[in-house]
Formats: structure tokens, C-alpha cells, sequence
């Protein structure tokens, strides 16, 4: 999988892909990335990316040109671009946005077995110029309903969940959700833990072995 990034501040990225399973990810091959900035190929003389907004209001709008001239650049020499075993990459673009579709782990499984290259649009600001989004016919997706300052935690976190999703990249195929019963309480050793002068036990049904009712108990949990 071939991540694309379109970003003003490419630096963000750094620290969380340059350790544990996402760097491990890159070093074997399983992920890779690319980051393009809008600044270096704005036509603008100053070198801005953003303009006030068109019915006024607080805050600059990133304009359409940088944007979309870095998305032409990616999708022309990516497509050129061959992929032993694969007749054609596959293509996605993702612009982060909040309050629109919301992210999920389907979204997640449905990316790492379609597409070869994502490409995410991320916005700073009061956000993009909504034409971006029609041009290039993006999936616009929000994390969460909460406003960040900018697209680049949302890209990572949906980097991180669709990383997760491809073959490999975990190492053990059974820390997958659809390859066992999956449960949000997990516990490990000590059984038995004091804090304060209370106790605090694992579940006996973790404990007795029996795979069909441990099994029973997660999906309950
Ligand atoms: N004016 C906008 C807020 C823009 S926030 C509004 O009122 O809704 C600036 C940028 O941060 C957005 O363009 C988007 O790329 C990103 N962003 C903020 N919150 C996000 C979220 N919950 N999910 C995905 N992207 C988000």
C-alpha cells in the first residue's frame, strides 16, 4: 500500500511512523509513503496556499490550485508507475473533513483489500475549497465528531487502522479481529492484583480453558 499525503506540514508525521509496528511496516515493505506540499508548488507569488472565504467569517480557506496540481502530479505518475503481479494500481482518494462519513474499522478492511495507492487531502485552516472535493471525487471522511486543527492526526489515525488491516504487517494474523472472538476487556498476568488494599481478579472463565465459553464470555464483552 502506497500512501500519498498532501500536506502543508509533512513534518507532523515524523515520530509516528519512524517507530515500533508502523516502522517496522515501512521497513519491510508491506506500507510506504510519500508527502507532497502544497507550498512548493503554489503559483502564488508569496508562496500562500490559503485565501479569506467567500461569504466572509473568521479564519483563510486553502485555495484550489496548490491542491489540485499536487493530486494531477500524484495520480498521473503513479498510474505510469508498474506493479509487479497487478494488472493496475488502484486508486483512492480520501479528504479529511469533519462532521462528514465517519471512519470505521469496515472502512479500514475495505481500503487494505481494494486500492494499492490512497491518497489523503489534509486541510488546515477553516478548512478547503469545496471544489477539491468535486474534482477529484474524493471520499470525504471525518474521525470523529470533534474539530482538529488540521487533517494530519485524522490521515495517521486512519493510516494506522488500515496498516493494521493488511496481511502481515502484525505479524500474528491472530491478533486480527475476524481471525478470533474479539473482546474489548483483555487481561493478563498477575490474576490476581492488589491496589490499595483491594483485590482486583481476572474473571474465573479467562482462567478455566475452555475455549468455547472464554469464547462466549468475549463476545458478550
Ligand atoms: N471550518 C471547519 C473546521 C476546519 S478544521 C468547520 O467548521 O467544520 C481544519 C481541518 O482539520 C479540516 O479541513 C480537516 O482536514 C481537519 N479536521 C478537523 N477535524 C477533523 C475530523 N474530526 N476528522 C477529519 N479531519 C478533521
Amino acid at each position: 500500500m502506497h500512501f500519498h499525503i498532501i500536506t502543508i506540514f509533512p513534518g507532523l508525521f515524523d515520530s509516528y511512523l519512524s517507530d515500533s509496528i508502523m516502522k517496522k511496516a515501512i521497513d519491510s515493505g508491506y506500507i510506504e509513503f510519500s508527502f507532497y506540499n502544497p507550498r512548493d508548488i503554489t503559483k502564488n507569488k508569496h508562496k500562500k496556499v490559503d485565501d479569506i472565504p467567500y461569504g466572509g467569517g473568521p479564519g483563510m480557506v486553502m485555495t484550489v490550485q496548490p491542491i489540485i496540481d499536487t493530486w494531477k502530479m500524484i495520480t498521473k505518475k503513479t498510474i505510469k508507475e508498474k506493479v509487479p503481479f497487478l494488472f493496475s494500481r488502484c486508486f483512492k482518494t480520501i479528504l479529511l473533513s469533519p462532521g462528514e462519513k465517519k471512519f470505521t474499522t469496515e472502512y479500514a478492511k475495505m481500503s487494505a483489500k481494494e486500492y494499492t495507492d490512497i491518497i489523503f487531502i489534509c486541510g488546515r485552516y477553516e478548512g478547503i475549497d469545496s471544489r477539491v472535493e468535486q474534482i477529484t471525487g474524493a471520499d470525504v471522511i471525518s474521525i470523529g465528531d470533534y474539530v482538529l486543527t488540521g487533517g494530519e492526526l485524522a490521515a495517521m489515525v486512519m493510516i494506522d487502522s488500515i496498516s493494521r488491516q493488511i496481511n502481515g504487517v502484525l505479524g500474528n494474523k491472530n491478533s486480527l479481529e475476524e481471525e478470533r472472538v474479539s473482546s474489548h476487556k483483555m487481561y493478563t498476568r498477575p490474576a490476581e492484583l492488589k491496589y490499595n488494599g483491594k483485590l482486583y481478579s481476572v474473571p474465573d472463565i479467562l482462567l478455566n480453558g475452555n475455549h468455547k465459553e472464554i469464547d462466549n464470555w468475549r463476545r458478550k464483552h
